[in-house]
């Protein structure tokens, strides 16, 4: 579908690349990816600057803290009770099946490891993906709220198709690039941050031509 890559390259061409994960390691990907549930990127950022400063932000620190401790610690996140668990949970999961080595869980075929991923209490399909392709460097594009908002209102999507859906349709029509998939996700991210936000402003968005939301309410 040329409309997909159009639209990446629009937004590649305003925003140039994002070079995301904003995170030093793998695995601060991974926590980050558990915090930011129900959350915005800023509260993950403080929670996380707590985790760094605790030294917490490894594996067996997370898996020695105290439960109490490590919710305190990322309490800025919101929901920190459940999340401190969804981490400790991961951690130990990571240790006992895998040696404690993200390379060792990632190194086999993908549909293997995200469905491994997603029998973890309290990782979806948005927060498995965002794991494979940020921490993996797996081919694995990641849909979330934003991508059903913009590409909704390009006229791409109906709203009402399934996640998997949704993923299935990126990765089927834009070649296998994990570098496109980790760029394209967070073009999106931006695009809805600063033009396509709930209340968009369409006047300065420089979608306007190809715009189905554009063209229906303005
Ligand atoms: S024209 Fe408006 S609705 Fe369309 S993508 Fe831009 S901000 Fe979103």
């Amino acid at each position: 579908m040329t409309d997909l890559l159009h639209t990446y390259q629009k937004l590649l061409n305003h925003y140039g690349p994002r070079n995301w994960w904003p995170a030093e390691t793998p695995f601060e990907v991974v926590i980050g990816a558990i915090l930011t549930q129900n959350t915005n990127w800023n509260n993950v950022e403080k929670a996380i600057a707590n985790l760094r400063k605790g030294e917490a932000l490894t594996l067996g620190a997370i898996l020695n803290l105290p439960l109490e401790t490590l919710e305190q610690l990322i309490r800025p996140s919101g929901f920190f009770r459940q999340k401190a668990e969804r981490l400790q949970l991961f951690c130990r999961y990571l240790q006992e099946h895998h040696q404690g080595s993200l390379e060792h869980l990632f190194d086999r075929e993908l549909n293997l490891v995200r469905e491994e991923l997603l029998q973890l209490k309290g990782i979806g399909p948005e927060t498995a993906d965002s794991i494979l392709l940020y921490a993996g460097q797996r081919l694995s594009f990641v849909v979330d709220a934003y991508t059903y908002r913009l590409f909704g209102r390009l006229g791409i999507l109906s709203g009402k198709e399934k996640y998997s859906a949704v993923r299935e349709l990126f990765m089927s029509n834009l070649r296998q690039d994990v570098q496109l998939y980790n760029e394209y996700h967070a073009l999106i991210v931006i695009h809805c941050k600063n033009f396509c936000r709930k209340k968009p402003l369409c006047d300065s968005c420089f979608f306007t031509e190809m715009c189905l939301y554009r063209q229906q309410n303005c």
